[in-house]
């Protein structure tokens, strides 16, 4: 009879096996995506608490975001119903900072209170204003960033301008200035009623409590002895340091990880420990997997592709995978004449599967940046296809499209204006959201950026809207603009997950669509210059990363899009992401890519996008935006739309409905 500990053995590789069965000490694995890294953590923490090793309660298991804790909670279960190994704690590094930190408080600081800070905005904006720093939300975004990503690399407010001049850092303002903010802050954070803590603090805190204090150390050590982290490329040194108080002089330590999918740099993230380990532990058992099991080998021999072209590659990181799967469709690429055809697209492609049996949880849309998710939540919307947005609010949700719609609220209500129509319309949209931060100018800072991309999507829509209807009023733009976030709630069904490629890390999906591939997008432009050369060439290679990890999400079907935009000469303008140079056919009669475009001669046919109340086809941009002819009403009741909607849904083949064809070289 099979003990518990062989049966797990038996799910394993030969490689993977050897991780999990290494004796007690340092263990490292260093992998390509879907090679089995969290399945081996969670396997090896299984057996060495079923072979009584450890016991249950002396393991902590720590990873980087809540979702991955829970992913790492829910596999530890999942070995063992009732099991042992499903008592294991796996948190995040903060969160198990917090834990640890509320428990040594008194021995360590004594009766002074303290509490979590909610929002540092406030205590960054007091301290902007003290540094003589503009304090609107674009400039305290951007001042956050830079705090969190000193803090998370261990700099102390006295050394920021050298270590940001060191570093080639991309600084908003004079370093000095960043530097004065960041003293200010922390000075702030000591009120009379006690200490204020944020993140950060509470791993520096905890850290400081176990280096300091013998006493704690001890009571620490006696309770935890054997540490698991997953995703180690992306332990910060703030983390590091951590990590280093729990262990103290022992050496129980599994990491595992992946250098090509180091994506949080910018928080001071760097693979280097994971790379190092061997070094700093010369005994260690150090397992390289080169099986993939995850994806077919049709998207592992892409995602090789696209790995293999990285330059500055970090030595001892060149992995080919080997996929493991039976042979699934060629990833289809398309390319698109604008993005709200390629969103259309999208939607159509994921009714098809869903037609097709595959469940919605098992799709995903994955994207670089948030604001890219409402022209998806639309078409989404459209089709009728419950969807949830991971790790991000829909767009109607975020702050910044919160306040620009209160600012045009407010607006409206004006009595002094008049009631503005068509182009005046746009001005004053424009105005009020100039006062939310929006700039003509892209602002520096990735939070800003992303901010500012949502409302150029807010402006784009207005327009959009009022083009259709030059004597739309503000307050039948606003009206509009409430039907939309409206028909927007949140499903109560498991929907198709819209992500971004950040938030899609060490997850899965059997169908997985990475879409607006475009240079400019992905990569994204900052990384490039003005004149498309590169800026910054590592931050350009983290974008590839990006890509990386988005081709190596999805199991079976993958489909890789992009839209181009032309000025009125005909002349591109955006162009296919420099990352598939090589890995789609050029243009060619054999080519796979499939080309939706407009031009009648040239290629096949675009099908129209239909009205979602009448169902007719809908021949302009404008028309298509608003998702609507103009011979039906803008105002629509929800139930009365839903019964046409069954109703177009039974009819459609007698209607003959346009469709959309997603192309393949397959098909
Ligand atoms: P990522 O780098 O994306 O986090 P990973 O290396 O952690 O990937 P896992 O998520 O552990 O990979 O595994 C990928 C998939 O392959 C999972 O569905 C897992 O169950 C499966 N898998 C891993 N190892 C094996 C194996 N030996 N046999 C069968 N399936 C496996
Ligand atoms: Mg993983």
């Amino acid at each position: 009879v099979p003990t518990h500990a062989q049966l797990r053995l038996d799910d394993l590789d030969a490689e993977q096996a050897a991780a999990v069965r290494a004796p007690r000490g340092p263990v490292c694995v260093l992998a390509g995506a879907g090679t089995g890294k969290t399945r081996t953590i969670t396997h090896r923490i299984a057996h060495l608490v079923s072979a009584g090793h450890v016991r249950a309660d002396q393991v902590l298991s720590v990873t980087f975001t809540a979702r991955a804790a829970g992913e790492l909670r829910n596999r530890l279960r999942a070995l063992g119903p009732g099991g042992e190994a499903g008592q294991v704690q796996a948190r995040t590094f903060h969160a198990a900072a917090l834990r640890q930190l509320k428990y040594f408080w008194p021995q360590v600081v004594g009766d002074v209170p303290w509490r979590l800070i909610d929002g540092k905005f406030p205590i960054v904006a007091q301290a902007a204003g003290r540094a003589g720093v503009p304090t609107d939300t674009d400039s305290l975004r951007d001042l956050i960033s830079e705090i969190e990503w000193a803090k998370g690399s261990l700099i102390a407010p006295e050394d920021y301008a050298g270590e940001a001049a060191r570093r080639h850092r991309d600084v908003p303002y004079e370093a000095k200035k960043v530097s004065a903010v960041y003293t200010y802050y922390e000075a702030l954070k000591n009120t009379p009623d006690g200490l204020l803590l944020d993140f950060d603090d509470l791993l520096l805190h905890t850290a400081a409590a176990l280096e300091d204090y013998s006493s704690v150390a001890e009571e620490f050590r006696g309770r935890y002895r054997c540490f698991v982290v997953d995703e180690y490329q992306d332990v910060t040194p703030l983390q590091q340091r951590v990590l280093d108080a729990w262990l103290g002089d022992r050496d129980d330590l599994t990491v595992v990880g992946d250098a090509n999918q180091t994506i949080y740099s910018f928080t001071g993230a760097t693979p280097t420990y994971l790379l190092d380990f061997s070094r700093r532990f010369p005994d260690a058992t150090v397992v390289r997997l080169e099986r993939d099991y995850r994806s077919t080998p049709q998207v592992v021999s892409l995602a090789n592709r696209v790995i293999g072209a990285a330059r500055g590659r970090i030595a001892g990181t060149r992995l080919q995978l080997i996929g493991q799967r039976a042979d699934g469709p060629e990833p289809v690429f398309a390319e698109y004449d604008d993005e709200p055809a390629e969103a259309a697209a999208v939607a159509k492609a994921v009714a098809k599967l869903l037609g097709n049996g595959v469940p919605a949880a098992e799709i995903a849309i994955l994207y670089r940046i948030n604001a890219q998710s409402e022209v998806y939540e639309q078409a989404l919307t459209e089709a009728g296809i419950p969807y949830q947005v991971r790790g991000g609010e829909g767009f109607f949700n975020r702050p910044e499209v919160r306040q620009a719609v209160s600012a045009l609220r407010t607006a409206a209500n004006r009595d002094d204006l008049p009631n503005a129509r068509g182009e005046q319309l746009v001005t004053l949209v424009r105005a009020a959201l100039a006062q939310v931060g929006l700039t003509r100018e892209e602002p520096i800072g990735a939070q800003a950026r992303e901010r500012w991309s949502s409302l150029v999507a807010l402006v784009r829509l207005t327009e959009e809207l009022t083009a259709q209807d030059p004597d739309l009023e503000l307050t039948g733009l606003l009206r509009d603009l409430a039907a939309r976030a409206e028909a927007r709630h949140p499903p109560t069904v498991q929907g198709v997950t819209l992500a971004s490629l950040h938030a899609a890390k060490g997850l899965e999906w059997d169908a997985v669509f990475l879409v607006g591939l475009a240079d400019g997008t992905l990569p994204i432009q900052h990384v490039l210059g003005s004149d498309a050369t590169v800026s910054d060439e590592a931050a350009l290679e983290e974008e590839r990363r990006l890509l990386y990890v988005g081709v190596t999400r999805a199991r079976e079907y993958l489909q890789l899009s992009w839209a181009l935009a032309r000025s009125e000469g005909g002349r591109k303008v955006r162009r296919r992401s420099r990352f598939l140079i090589g890995l789609v056919p050029d243009d060619s009669p054999a080519s796979r890519i499939a080309t939706h475009t407009t031009d009648r001669r040239n290629g096949p046919k675009r099908a129209h996008p239909t009205c979602r109340i009448c169902g007719r086809p809908l021949l302009n941009t404008t028309a298509t935006m608003l998702g609507r002819c103009s011979r039906c009403p803008a105002d629509i009741d929800s139930e009365l739309l839903e019964a046409l909607r069954e109703w177009r849904k039974e009819k459609a083949d007698e209607l003959s409905l346009p469709h959309f064809v997603v192309f393949s070289d397959t098909t």
